[in-house]
């Protein structure tokens, strides 16, 4: 008797344990709904089976109804939220659908022609299609991880359940208390047998998923600035390092931008450092909309860097001009309108096979040149002699 209780508590138990960590999870992260539905489907599928298990004294068609709403209410929430985590569109006609012809089959086999097996398989053909059409329109979506492989696997795998057990009541291998009840069934105790797993199995995949998207955000906030929305020193030779792996097929080349900010320090002294930091970030929003370049870093305090992968030196002499003709144009927030910001430019176009710390230092040098030259200006390095040479050849 006590093996039995503790039988029937244990799908309600995991049901508590999985609904407040959801719940929690969502409370955490208010903007993804799909924690919160999620929770709101362990919350059913656990009432479901307090309902069935625990109050007997209830038993009839309002208590038959109450529970089969409740275990769709579950299938239906969990399936709704895996396509609300990818932003999938949600088949509400299909889903509303499904539930209404389940709903008439159901009643019919509940008070026309009563029959344990007919209910079964009308809710289980309802499990079936949700989740067949949940994994069909994950797929849809596109599979870009492992973790969207993990939802498609879990579909399939209710898929299975709800067609597994249905056909073994069809051909008499699991008997249905037929005197109006699942209750005490064997139907029944492989129900109470297999759910647990089913829904640690989905409460895992979401957590899953949870972390690896935390651990995405936490990457792209570990590369970028704070400041200026671009990437930091870190993204910025990280991402660049990655690129030069492939060198640019001739004529074209690889090549680095630094910009400097003119007498800064001015800005800085003469407007308080949260306008310097104004102007840190209008510099920043300038470079990344109007600099056409691959990535885009600041690499020191008013410092930025751009990395070309495939590129003309022309070209890039008319980006640089370009970028100092929009900051010429754009405001910025507390400094007065007629209050000249600019930005001196080295240019470095890479050799064969130089690695970035060679173009940073090429590119600084020219950078130090337009600062000598009375700043406001870009210079390009050179083509090294022997590159010109072995062009010629
Ligand atoms: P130059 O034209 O030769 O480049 O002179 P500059 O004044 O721009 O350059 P300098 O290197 O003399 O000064 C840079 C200043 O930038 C010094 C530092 O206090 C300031 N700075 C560095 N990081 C930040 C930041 O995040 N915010 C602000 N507001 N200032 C910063
Ligand atoms: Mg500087
Ligand atoms: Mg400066």
């Amino acid at each position: 008797m006590a093996g039995q209780l503790f039988f029937e508590l244990l799908n309600p138990a995991i049901a508590a344990v999985l609904t407040a960590t959801f719940l929690l999870l969502w409370w955490s992260k208010p903007t993804q709904k799909h924690l919160l539905l999620l929770g709101i489907a362990f919350l059913c599928y656990g009432l479901a089976f307090v309902a069935n298990d625990f109050l007997d004294e209830f038993e009839g068609p309002g208590l038959r109804i109450a529970v089969n709403c409740l275990f769709l209410g579950a299938v239906l929430s969990a399936c709704v939220s895996a396509l609300m985590r990818v932003r999938a569109r949600v088949p509400v006609l299909a889903f509303v659908t499904t539930c209404a012809i389940c709903a008439v089959f159901f009643y019919r086999y509940l008070l026309v022609v009563p029959s344990v097996e007919g209910r079964i398989y009308t809710v289980n053909t309802g499990f079936a299609v949700l989740s067949a059409v949940t994994g069909w329109l994950l797929i849809r979506a596109g599979i870009r991880s492992s973790v969207d492989r993990l939802f498609v696997a879990v579909t399939i795998f209710l898929f299975a359940i709800a067609v597994v057990r249905p056909t073994a009541t069809l051909f008499k291998a699991l008997d249905v208390n037929s005197s109006g009840s699942v209750h005490g069934s064997a139907y029944w105790a492989t129900v109470q047998a297999v759910t647990p797993l089913l829904a640690i199995l989905i409460a895992l995949t979401f957590l899953v998923a949870a972390a690896a998207q935390m651990l995405n955000e936490l990457r792209t906030e570990v590369d970028q600035d704070y400041l200026t929305g671009i990437l930091n020193r870190r993204g910025f030779e990280s991402k660049v390092a990655t690129a030069l792996k492939c060198t640019a097929p001739a004529p074209l080349s690889s090549a680095l931008m630094l910009a400097d900010i003119d007498n800064f320090k001015q800005i800085n002294d003469t407007f308080g450092h949260a306008v310097g930091d104004q102007v840190i970030a209008g510099v920043g929003r300038v470079l990344a909309l109007h600099g056409a370049a691959d990535f885009v870093g600041r690499t020191g305090g008013e410092e930025f860097a751009l990395f070309y992968h495939q590129t003309r030196r022309h070209d890039l002499l008319e980006y640089a001009e370009r970028v100092r003709s929009e900051l010429d144009r754009a405001r910025i927030t507390g400094l007065p309108d007629d209050y000249p910001v600019t930005i001196s430019i080295g240019i470095h176009t890479r050799h064969q096979s130089e690695q970035l710390s060679a173009m940073m230092a090429s590119a600084d040098r020219s950078l130090y040149k337009a600062k000598q030259a009375g700043k406001n200006r870009a210079v390009i390095a050179p083509i090294p002699l022997s590159t010109v040479a072995g062009r010629r050849l």
